[in-house]
């Protein structure tokens, strides 16, 4: 059956792989890059992607995982780990770079000050599943601000006076969310990807 990794450099690696675990999928953590190995699929936890990053090029698991996913390792990003699958960002620091994957321009902490962090419900409409809707948490989160042709928009929140903003995307078997869903107990948006990683 399915092991999917977590990389487990910093953010939400725990509830990640309880959400998974309850998805009946087993879990590993993801700190080198032999662990890499025999996966179907893996996780890129909220958490702050610039340590993310420093840390991944820290332990030399930088370019392998980028190599993984541009051969085809599905991966879900939450928040922190949407911004790790963007080709592009906006408001990254100086010298962020990206594992990208996903043909999106990302912008990091794109709510802004006053709305530091948030809740709300979001629709999904899954081109591979039923629609629902999702109690959402967003916490300094990004937005995506552009998609290429091959992406699709999974998810958007009309801001206030502000127009639609992206908040869930997939392009083949990549999915990414601006919030947390591993951090509300309800694992139908794992569940989503878990069928991506089977499909
Ligand atoms: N602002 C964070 C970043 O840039 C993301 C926040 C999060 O994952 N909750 O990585």
């Amino acid at each position: 059956d399915l092991t999917i990794g977590v990389l487990a450099l910093q953010g939400d690696v725990r509830e990640h792989r309880a959400m998974l675990e309850s998805c009946g999928v087993a879990t590993t953590g993801v700190r080198r890059a032999s662990e890499l190995a025999g996966l179907d699929g893996i996780v890129l936890p909220g958490g702050e992607s610039t340590t993310m990053y420093k840390l991944a090029r820290h332990f030399d698991l930088f370019e392998p995982l980028r190599a993984a996913i541009a051969d085809g390792l599905p991966a879900f990003g939450t928040c922190a780990g949407m911004i790790m699958l963007a080709d592009h960002i906006e408001s990254g620091i100086a010298g962020q770079e990206t594992l990208g994957g996903l043909d999106v321009v990302v912008r990091r902490n794109a709510f802004g000050r006053q709305v530091d962090s948030f809740e709300a419900v979001v629709e999904f409409t899954p081109s591979w599943a039923e629609k629902f809707t999702y109690p959402a948490t967003f916490i300094r989160a990004p937005y995506v601000e552009k998609v290429g042709d091959g992406v699709e928009v999974v998810a958007s929140i009309s801001g206030a006076g502000a127009g639609d903003r992206i908040v869930a995307v997939r392009q083949g078997r990549l999915l990414a969310t601006s919030f947390h869903p591993e951090i509300t107990g309800d694992t139908r948006i794992h569940e989503l990807f878990v069928e991506l990683v089977r499909s």
